[in-house]
């Protein structure tokens, strides 16, 4: 009996665990998973400084048309030692240097005329103008990045400005990739009559650094119990192993067998949806087996349905799904199926919102629908047609 999709992806969900944590560089920090929330170890800014490269002075003393005497001068990264601004003076400051003593606001360069060593104001001026205070951004102990949060650039500036060279992150799992078959050839190697070139391999590779994990892409075994728990020994090495191939019920699909042979336990072999459905799920311990079909196609889908989310689990992650949105017909599509269909569709943006149509022939064997598609078009097994003009739920594969 074949599983549903919802209870597959449960399945898989549920017998995944998020993996340990690392300390790394903050070379290396971008979309990884914060693994303890970052509190504030210092005020932000650390002092009150100036905004503006301008002048220190005294509100007060700013009437429009003042002239003020400049006597000092505070560059950025300077200290302000001996530096004050006195009654009737001002002292030239450049942005983010600090306020020197007796200053209660800034003048920007643009809003004063020089005469001499003089000044003269030519703006109303309030206390506390163009003074960045200390805290005024983040105060000491504030929980800046929770737990749990993926990092971007911008965390990444807040760490390094709170001098942090390591954090604490979620692993990255490595992810053994198989083909499976003795008609398949690598990349680049002659491929002789009746023998198919491995690309599976390198569509997962990619799906899988895709989303921050590590491929370890195995090659290729032969139909044979050698050659298939040989590859399958070294795949069981890494965190997940993903098969393609083998796992129908043709004569030499031999995936399945060896697989449990070496002690992967099954919890399920079949999926009800279109393309994708002879993909199986099993644990070798708690450690994630996936055995995926062989069409490329196939194993795109079943990649992107059933083992991304996973994978972004392993990770840390808390948003593993595509989000789902909906998008309007612009021709009918059909589920012939009574299986959870995902069709390869092409979504445009109009003034009327999202208009989807279908990508092109919708035989699994059919890459070039595929490569024309820019999103995946969910029908459940009970939508058997959706007509032209009703909204169909639609996952996003590229940014439109
Ligand atoms: P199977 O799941 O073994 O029945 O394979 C289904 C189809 O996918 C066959 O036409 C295979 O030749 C093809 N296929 C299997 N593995 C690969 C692969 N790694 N790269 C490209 N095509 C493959
Ligand atoms: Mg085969």
């Amino acid at each position: 009996m074949a599983e549903s999709f919802e209870v597959a992806r449960s399945t898989i969900l549920n017998n995944i665990s998020p993996l340990k944590a690392e300390m790394v560089e903050l070379s290396q920090l971008g979309g990884r998973v914060i693994a303890e929330e970052v509190r504030a170890p210092w005020d932000l800014p650390r002092w009150d400084n100036s905004e503006m490269d301008g002048f220190a002075v005294r509100a007060n003393d700013c009437q429009p048309f003042a002239r003020l005497q400049v006597d000092g001068y505070i560059p950025a990264g300077a200290v302000t030692d001996g530096i004050s601004v006195r009654a009737g003076t001002a002292v030239r400051i450049m942005t983010g240097a600090p306020i020197p003593a007796g200053c209660d606001a800034i003048v920007p360069i643009e809003n004063s005329e020089s005469a001499g060593d003089s000044i003269i104001i030519n703006r109303a001026v309030k206390i506390g103008d163009y003074i960045r205070f200390r805290g005024s951004d983040i105060a000491v102990n504030e929980v800046m990045i929770p737990a749990g949060t993926v990092l971007r650039p911008a965390e990444i500036n807040l760490l390094a400005s709170f001098s942090q060279l390591k954090v604490s992150v979620l692993c990255r799992p490595t992810v053994a990739i198989l083909s499976t078959g003795d008609e398949l050839v690598a990349p680049g190697k002659t491929a002789a009559a009746g023998q198919i070139i491995d690309s599976n391999s390198w569509s997962l590779a990619a799906a899988v650094s895709e989303i921050g994990a590590i491929p370890v892409v195995l090659g290729i075994a032969r139909d044979n119990h050698e050659s298939l728990s040989d590859k399958i020994a070294l795949g069981l090495e890494a965190d997940v192993l993903i098969t393609s191939a083998g796992v129908s019920t043709g004569d030499r699909d031999l995936v399945r067998e060896i697989l449990e042979s070496v002690g992967v336990k099954r919890l399920f072999w079949k999926v009800a949806i279109k393309p994708g459905g002879p993909t199986a799920f099993g644990l070798k311990g708690s450690k994630p087996v996936f055995s995926l079909p062989g069409n490329p196609v196939s194993s795109m889908i079943g990649f992107e349905e059933l083992i991304r989310p996973a994978l972004l689990k392993m990770m840390g992650h808390r948003d593993i799904f595509r989000p789902l949105i909906k998008a309007t017909l612009r021709a009918p599509l059909c589920n012939e199926t009574k299986k959870t269909r995902f069709l390869r569709v092409k979504v445009e943006k109009t003034s009327a919102g999202l208009v989807a149509e279908s990508a092109g022939d919708q035989n699994t064997g059919i890459l070039s629908t595929m490569i024309r598609a820019n999103a995946i078009a969910i029908l459940s097994a009970e939508q058997a047609e959706l007509s032209a003009g009703e909204q169909v739920d639609i996952q996003l594969l590229n940014p439109l």
